[in-house]
C-alpha cells in the first residue's frame, strides 16, 4: 500500500525527542484528530507539543535500566486530516497503522482526541487484541447526541468490534455505561480502588483478566491523570492518578504477561495544549511515552538488537 499520501512528512518539523531513526522498531504517528470534543478542543496540537517536549527528557529510563538513546524512534509524522469527516480519519489512521504493523513496527500514535483509538486499533486487524485502558471516563455511550464516533463512544465501539478492554482510572461515568460494562465483562478500577489496592493489586488483576491475550495495545487518555498531573486535557476529572502509579501498573503488566503476549502498539490521546499554560502535561505525556516505550523494550530483547542494525 502506498501511505505516502496519508501521511504528512515535513522534514523540517521537529521529530519526537529528536529521533528520526529509521531502523528503529518504535514508530511514532501523529494523529491531529479533534472533531468531537465537546468542552475543551485543541488536542489536534498535541503532537506538535510532545515532540518539542520530548527534547528536554533525559533518554535513561532507572526503571528498566533501559537507554531509551539506543533504540531511537523513526518519527514518521503526522497522519493528514480530513477536516470534518472523523470516519475517515478513523480509516486513514488504521490504514497506516496496518502499513507499520506489517513492517514488524510498534506503533507509538500521538492523537489527537480519543477516537483515534478507534483506528489505531483497528489497524492491527486482529480483533482478538487486548486493551488496557486508562482513562477518567468508560468511553461506553453508545451514542452522544446521535453521533456513534464521539470520544465519549470509543470503547463501545471497539467492544462491537470484539476486543478484550481493561479500564483503568475510572471515575466519571453514566448509568447507561455502568450497566453496560457490568452486562458485558467489561473489566473496570476506579481511580480510589487503584489507591486503596496499589499498583501490584491492580496489575495482578488485569494479568489475570488478560491471561489469554496473544496482543495487547495501551491506550492512555491523558485525562486518567489527576488534573494537578495533567491539567492540559480536552475532559478535566478530578480525583484522577498520579504518572509513578501508572507506570509502575504498566511495568508489572507487560512483565506478567511477557511469556504470552505482545504489546503491539499505545498511543497517548486527549491532551489539549492550548490549556497547557504550564508545558507540564506536554512534558507528562513525553515521559509517559519514554518509559512506556523502555517498559516495552525491556521486556521484548530482541528489540534492541532490530535497532542497532540499519
Ligand atoms: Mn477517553
Ligand atoms: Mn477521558
Amino acid at each position: 500500500m502506498d501511505i505516502s499520501k496519508l501521511l504528512y512528512l515535513n522534514e523540517s518539523s521537529t521529530k519526537f525527542a529528536g529521533f528520526n531513526k529509521e531502523s528503529s522498531p518504535f514508530v511514532i504517528i501523529g494523529a491531529p484528530l479533534d472533531i468531537t470534543s465537546s468542552y475543551r478542543p485543541g488536542s489536534r496540537f498535541a503532537p506538535l507539543a510532545i515532540r518539542n517536549s520530548a527534547q528536554t527528557l533525559e533518554f535513561l529510563s532507572l526503571r528498566t535500566g533501559i537507554d531509551i538513546g539506543d533504540i531511537g524512534f523513526n518519527d514518521v509524522g503526522d497522519v493528514i486530516m480530513h477536516p470534518s469527516d472523523v470516519e475517515e480519519n478513523i480509516n486513514r489512521i488504521a490504514s497506516v497503522v496496518s502499513y507499520f504493523k506489517d513492517a514488524n513496527k510498534i506503533p507509538i500514535v500521538l492523537g489527537g482526541e480519543h477516537t483515534v483509538t478507534i483506528g489505531s486499533v483497528k489497524g492491527f486487524e486482529d480483533p482478538s487484541i487486548c486493551i488496557l485502558d486508562f482513562d477518567a471516563h468508560f468511553d461506553l455511550r453508545d451514542e452522544y447526541m446521535g453521533y456513534k464516533y464521539d470520544h465519549a463512544c470509543v470503547m463501545r465501539r471497539l467492544w462491537e468490534y470484539g476486543v478484550k478492554i481493561f479500564e483503568i482510572g475510572t471515575r466519571a461515568i453514566s448509568r447507561e455505561e455502568l450497566d453496560f460494562a457490568n452486562k458485558n465483562g467489561i473489566n473496570y478500577i476506579t481511580s480510589p480502588e487503584v489507591k486503596l489496592l496499589g499498583h501490584r493489586e491492580v496489575a495482578r488483576k488485569v494479568i489475570n483478566s488478560f491471561s489469554e491475550c496473544k496482543k495487547l495495545y495501551i491506550t492512555y487518555d491523558m485525562d486518567a491523570l489527576d488534573p494537578s498531573v495533567a491539567p492540559a486535557v480536552a475532559t478535566p476529572e478530578p480525583e484522577g492518578l498520579d504518572l509513578s502509579t501508572v507506570l509502575d501498573i504498566v511495568n508489572l503488566v507487560v512483565e506478567g504477561l511477557s511469556n504470552r503476549t505482545k504489546v503491539v502498539g499505545f498511543d497517548v490521546v486527549e491532551f489539549s495544549p492550548p490549556y497547557d499554560a504550564t508545558g507540564v502535561t506536554a512534558i507528562v505525556a513525553s515521559k509517559l511515552i519514554i518509559e512506556t516505550t523502555a517498559i516495552i523494550a525491556k521486556h521484548y530483547k530482541n528489540l534492541l538488537s532490530l535497532a542497532t542494525k540499519s
